[in-house]
């Protein structure tokens, strides 16, 4: 059988790894030995051209070409272009965000509006070219990894940027799941280990914790926020220095993609290594000059206590998803007996010490956090192929589903944190006299206000028994299966007369927009 790859699909990095003979997963590395690829993709050539560049070489371009570069598609797929943090993460993408027709966020290059999709899908190619190279023979299949925080949405898009990268996406895996996956599926044997995995990636936060016995990993919650990561940690870097600029130059630069990008370079970097040392320096010679009489150099250093000042309430954010995951677990921070930690940003000394501090205990450095992620994806696809008929993976929904009430409020049905699959249900009743059908609209998110959570989709049943208000009866019914397909079941209860539908979440792109997209790609790719 064709082996299955596992990508690590990251905001920041990209990495591909795969089960070989020994059953142990391993990093497939790209040009020069690199194990992972940045999630950069870049425009080149003349206007409106197809041509693209990925990964390193993308990168080493992005400062003479910052509105045809694309960093941190990730933060866009399946989102709506007035969402918040999108909102805020244009403000320093020196690329441009627009709105397709339906909202949702795309990037606009050169005359053509793309979708976050068709910029992910270069990526996983890529990945899938790597993964080709290393192995010497065709990959068509792949697990790929979101974070347990993507609503269906994020997780369709993810589905159709493979798709369109010509790759079977054969299951779409949570990041914290295959990080436990990696890290405990040859390590821990006997008796049962409750861990957490604490995931702080470019974009990304998600924190899970997991119960790991004899090979079976149970997800017992998961909480996190989809709209925080390492980025975050670089706009307030950004935000100070264009602040200084200003107050030195009164010259406001943020609308210099230019210098906006060697500041977003300039400023990650200085992050990175206030990692190992309590100071930074950035220097940036003629950083701008359009609108400026003299040419503005931008050379200041900054301190590790100064910048930990400055992102302090990013650090606030991270505690409230743990304490919502250990609650909805029904653990105390006592019952965990390991902190494991994924993810670029984890590296940084002040968010290994909230998280030290949080769970009272030293965390675990064991795992490479750019990589352990990609080792799961291969472990769980090694699972799928039959190589590794021990190990059971039981995951759980990241999200409640219910249906809006006729007040406006939402009643959720199968609530988040319900271990896959699951089939949950809850009666209503009619709420007029003679009622003849009644239609309920799913809905998945948390908020007791419908309008902050977001639609899958309705359901309909028609010729109801006439009758008082309240006396017909509906039994609604939700399943889920391990690949969160929802389907979803209106019974009424005297007749048995029922309706079904499946709700297949939208990526955004209709099946005609796939198949454009695949045409153009192909049409493309001819000599
Ligand atoms: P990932 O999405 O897991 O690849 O994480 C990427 C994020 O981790 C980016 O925001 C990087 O700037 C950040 N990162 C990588 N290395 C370090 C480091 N040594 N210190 C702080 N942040 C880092």
């Amino acid at each position: 059988m064709a082996r299955i790859i596992g990508i690590d699909l990251g905001t920041t990095n990209s990495c591909v790894a795969v089960i070989d003979e020994g059953k142990k997963p391993r990093v497939l590395a790209g040009v020069n030995n690199r194990r992972t690829t940045p999630s950069v993709v870049a425009f080149t050539g003349e206007k409106n051209s197809k041509d693209v560049v990925i990964g390193q070489a993308a990168q080493r371009q992005a400062i003479t070409n910052p509105r045809r570069t694309i960093i941190g598609a990730k933060r866009l797929i399946g989102r709506k272009v007035n969402a918040k943090d999108v909102a805020w993460f244009a403000r320093s993408a020196p690329f441009r965000i627009v709105s397709a027709p339906n909202g949702d966020a795309w990037v606009r290059i050169d005359d053509n509006a793309l979708s976050p999709q068709e910029i992910a899908s270069h990526i996983l190619g890529h990945m899938r070219f790597i993964a080709e190279e290393a192995l010497g023979e065709p990959v068509t299949r792949a697990v790929v990894t979101v974070p347990a925080y993507f609503d269906e949405s994020q997780r369709q898009a993810t589905r159709d940027a493979g798709t369109i990268a010509g790759l079977e996406i054969c299951r779409i895996l949570n990041e914290p799941t295959a990080a436990a996956l990696a890290y405990g599926v040859h390590r821990v044997k006997e008796g049962r280990r409750i861990i957490a995995v604490f995931d702080l990636g470019g974009g990304t936060f998600d924190v899970s914790l997991m119960s790991v016995e004899n090979k079976v990993f149970e997800v017992l919650a998961t909480n996190g926020d989809s709209a925080l990561g390492g980025d975050d940690w670089d706009r307030m870097l950004i935000e100070y220095l264009v602040d200084s600029v200003f107050d030195e130059h009164r010259v406001d630069i943020t609308s210099d993609p230019v210098a906006m990008g060697r500041l977003k370079e300039a400023a990650e970097a200085a992050k990175r290594s206030l990692s190992s040392e309590s100071i930074a320096t950035i220097n940036l010679p003629y950083l701008h000059q359009e609108s400026s009489p003299t040419p503005i150099h931008l050379d200041c250093k900054i301190t590790r206590e100064y910048y930990e000042t400055l992102t302090h309430e990013l650090l606030d954010r991270l505690r409230a998803p743990c304490e919502q995951a250990l609650d909805d677990a029904n653990l105390t921070k006592e019952d965990i007996e390991e902190v494991l930690l994924v993810g670029g940003m984890s590296r940084s000394p002040a968010v290994q010490k909230m998280v030290e501090e949080f769970f009272g205990q030293s965390v675990s450095k064991s795992a490479n956090p750019d990589e352990v992620v990609a080792l799961g994806a291969a472990t769980h696809a090694g699972i799928l192929a039959g190589n590794d008929d021990e190990a059971t993976l039981i995951d759980v929904t990241a999200h409640s589903i219910g249906v809006k009430l006729g007040s406006g409020g939402f009643s959720s049905i199968v609530k988040r944190n319900s271990i896959l699959p699951v089939r949950e249900h809850k009666l209503f009743a009619t709420s007029q006299d003679n009622q003849d059908f009644i239609e309920a609209e799913i809905y998945q998110g948390e908020s007791d206000k419908i309008a902050e959570n977001r639609l899958l989709g309705k359901i309909r049943l028609d010729q109801l028994p006439r009758g008082k208000a309240g006396s017909v009866r509906v039994k609604l019914t939700i399943t889920i299966d391990v690949e969160s397909l929802l389907r979803v079941t209106a019974t009424e209860l005297s007749t048995g007369k029922s309706a079904h539908v499946i709700l297949s979440p939208s990526s955004g792109l209709s099946s005609s927009d796939l198949n454009k997209i695949l045409q153009a790609r192909r049409a493309h790719k001819k000599p």
